[in-house]
């Protein structure tokens, strides 16, 4: 008999497997409708020979030193701070906007005080931000919302900005430094060898037994376990009995080019001009050298597999009543992504399941319990 049924091997699924196998003794089962471990983050060697992400790029960033550390016991990281540029105007510019991309775009000299009055010349001021258009032009004013955000949001959610919650764009940060890098965590940087190594090592252990190609309802009925940890749509668990929760997908199209290199940064954003919303080089990333290179170009779609929730207040409406139902069941634990319908990067699912793992631990029966020493991460 199991203790735990895991459904889905990403982030989620991995971390409380390892957690609960390591330090708690428990025999885990957990499984992927997937042929691989990794969720969307399972990275590959393609024919080339070039080290690709299957689902599209996926760059760690942290403020949590405890997540960095923990996380730095299956992997060796490679330090990578992502830098993207937007083609606008015929120019490739740094986004998010700051000093450098206001100088370039308009051919100006600013300093870092002017290039804050400039923005508040241009801001179109709001009394209430409700919209992600709101946001924008609260902030920025309409020729830089038009240039970076307007087409770039229709492209990738199929809604224009004022039909979008705030929240899409509201962390998208505007700087009045020459900083270009996209993030700004305290952490930046790649598991050395790939996410699918690192998965392997968060794996290995003797209580945990790997099954993919396998639905959770092809097997629940026949293999005992006792409880579950759940973290793959919410909507599916209950056969959508309210309806599906909508998710924008992409179509990620790969091409791999003989040349070193392809463009001038990891990620190039097209707001405007092209068909897909972003181009990005994984060699950048990975740090590989090969005489080759793999670009991705990424197609938003409506169908496909489920990657954003689309965050508009009849879906929170629709989603708490899912939890409600999730909220009554003792014996199945929901987390990840796609269990709380959230966009949430790789750092935050794995604090969602490291925070859902002591839950676990101090609601077993004491007998099962640790103490708070070995929950530690370390
Ligand atoms: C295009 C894109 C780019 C991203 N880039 C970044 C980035 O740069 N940095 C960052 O921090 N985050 C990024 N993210 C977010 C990151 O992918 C997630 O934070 C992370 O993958 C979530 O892990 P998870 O385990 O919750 O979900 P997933 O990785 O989706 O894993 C869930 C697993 O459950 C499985 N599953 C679902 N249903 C079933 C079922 N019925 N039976 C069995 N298995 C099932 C799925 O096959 C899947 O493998 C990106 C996301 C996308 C979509």
């Amino acid at each position: 008999m199991f203790d735990y049924l895991i459904v889905g091997a990403g982030f989620a699924g991995a971390v409380l497997a390892e957690r609960l196998a390591s330090q708690a003794d428990k025999k885990i089962l957990i499984i992927d409708k997937r042929n691989h471990i990794g969720g969307n983050t399972f990275d590959f060697y393609n024919e080339a020979g070039i080290l690709i992400h299957k689902y599209g790029p996926h760059i760690f960033h942290t403020n949590s030193e405890d997540i960095f550390n923990y996380l730095g016991k299956f992997t060796s990281w490679r330090p990578y701070e992502h830098r993207v540029l937007a083609s606008v105007d015929g120019m490739l510019v740094p986004i998010p906007i700051n000093l450098n991309t206001i100088n370039t775009l308009y051919g100006l000299n600013l300093t870092s005080e002017e290039v804050e009055s400039f923005f508040a010349s241009k801001a179109v001021k709001k009394e209430q931000i409700l919209t992600s258009e709101d946001v924008v032009l609260n902030k920025v004013g309409k020729d830089l919302y038009e240039k970076f955000f307007k087409g770039y949001t229709k492209k990738q959610w199929d809604l224009d900005p004022s039909e979008l919650d705030a929240s899409v764009t509201a962390r998208i940060p505007t700087r009045n430094n020459r900083d270009n890098r996209y993030f700004t965590d305290k952490y930046q940087a790649m598991p050395m060898h790939g996410y699918t190594r690192m998965f392997e090592k968060l794996l290995d252990h003797p209580n945990i037994k790997v099954m993919v190609n396998t639905d959770y309802k092809e097997i629940a009925d026949f293999i005992p376990f006792k409880e579950m940890i759940y973290t793959g749509p919410i909507d599916y668990f209950f056969d959508y009995c309210y309806g599906k929760l909508p998710y924008r997908s992409i179509e990620f199209i790969f091409d791999t080019k003989n040349e070193e290199n392809h463009q001038p940064t990891g990620t190039v954003n097209y707001p405007n001009d092209q068909p897909y919303t972003r181009v990005t080089e994984f060699k950048y990333l990975t740090g590989q050298q090969h005489r080759q290179t793999t670009i991705v170009y990424e197609h938003p779609k409506a169908e496909g597999d489920p990657y954003y929730p689309v965050p508009r207040p009849e879906n929170s409406i629709l989603y708490s009543r899912y939890k409600d139902l999730a909220d009554k069941l003792t014996k199945v634990h929901f987390t990840g992504r796609l269990a709380t319908y959230k966009y949430y990067n790789m750092d935050q699912v794995v604090a969602q399941s490291l925070k859902l793992f002591k839950k676990l631990m101090t609601l077993s029966a004491p007998e099962n319990r640790i103490d708070e020493q070995k929950i530690a991460l370390h």
